[in-house]
């Protein structure tokens, strides 16, 4: 990399701990539940949609899922969905609320490492008790100096956040899953971007065309090759 990074930002969600495959999970259970009312195709797609409706509301997270997905049910059955089964999709919500916190393979290495030699925040999106719970249980919060939960990864979230840790966009470098939360916008006010993949991406995080040859992109196949690659 070019010039010295000076501060390193990491995302949470399925870069440092499981997470979307765990809502894939919740929504095979919801489409089982109001399986006789809908196809699992058409629920979805209104759940997606219906999600994308209420965020604005109820933002990004697991209550805005469980909220979302009982709508849905109460859509698609035309309101005949029974408080039974309403309340089966309030436990699979309260499931995902209370599952164990996976940190994923070399992550807290990578973390230590980094923490070593950068000042590391984590920036992470979604419901801020959710959040601080995942953080909390993962025992990475140690490593890093600061801690950033947002409500949206765009552009002006990440300047927001350089302004009050005093660091141009140029020694900055995030690093996350998403291309859309932690590569485009932050490549978008001039600082790095490393992407690291995880096995599913929620369809949400999807964008059309990654930045690929970007000059302040770089992708790696996993975080234990990042702590070399800021020294490099
Ligand atoms: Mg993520």
């Amino acid at each position: 990399m070019v010039g010295p990074v000076r501060l390193v930002g990491i995302d949470g969600d399925d870069t440092l701990w499981r997470c979307q495959d765990l809502f894939d999970e919740a929504e095979g259970a919801f489409c089982e539940l109001v399986a006789p009312w809908a196809s699992p195709a058409e629920l979805g797609e209104a759940l997606a949609l219906r999600e994308s409706a209420n965020r604005p509301l109820f933002g990004y997270g697991i209550k805005g899922f469980t909220i979302s997905a009982v709508e849905v049910a109460v859509d698609l059955s035309r309101g005949d969905v029974p408080a039974r089964t309403v309340q089966a999709i309030l436990d699979v919500g309260r499931a995902l609320l209370e599952h164990p916190v996976e940190v994923l393979p070399d992550a807290e290495t990578a973390v230590a490492a980094l923490a070593r030699t950068h000042k590391v925040v984590l920036v992470t999106k979604g419901d801020l008790v959710d959040q601080q719970r995942k953080l909390r249980l993962s025992g990475l919060g140690k490593h890093f100096a600061h801690v950033e939960i947002v409500s949206e990864k765009d552009p002006a979230t990440y300047e927001e956040l350089l302004v009050t840790l005093e660091c141009p966009a140029e020694q900055f470098v995030m690093i996350g899953n998403s291309e859309r939360s932690d590569v485009e916008p932050v490549l978008a006010i001039g600082a790095w971007a490393v992407h690291v993949p995880y096995h599913t991406t929620w369809r949400s995080e999807l964008v059309g065309e990654p930045s690929l040859g970007h000059p302040r992109r770089r992708a790696v196949a996993s975080l234990a090759e990042i702590p070399a690659l800021l020294e490099s």
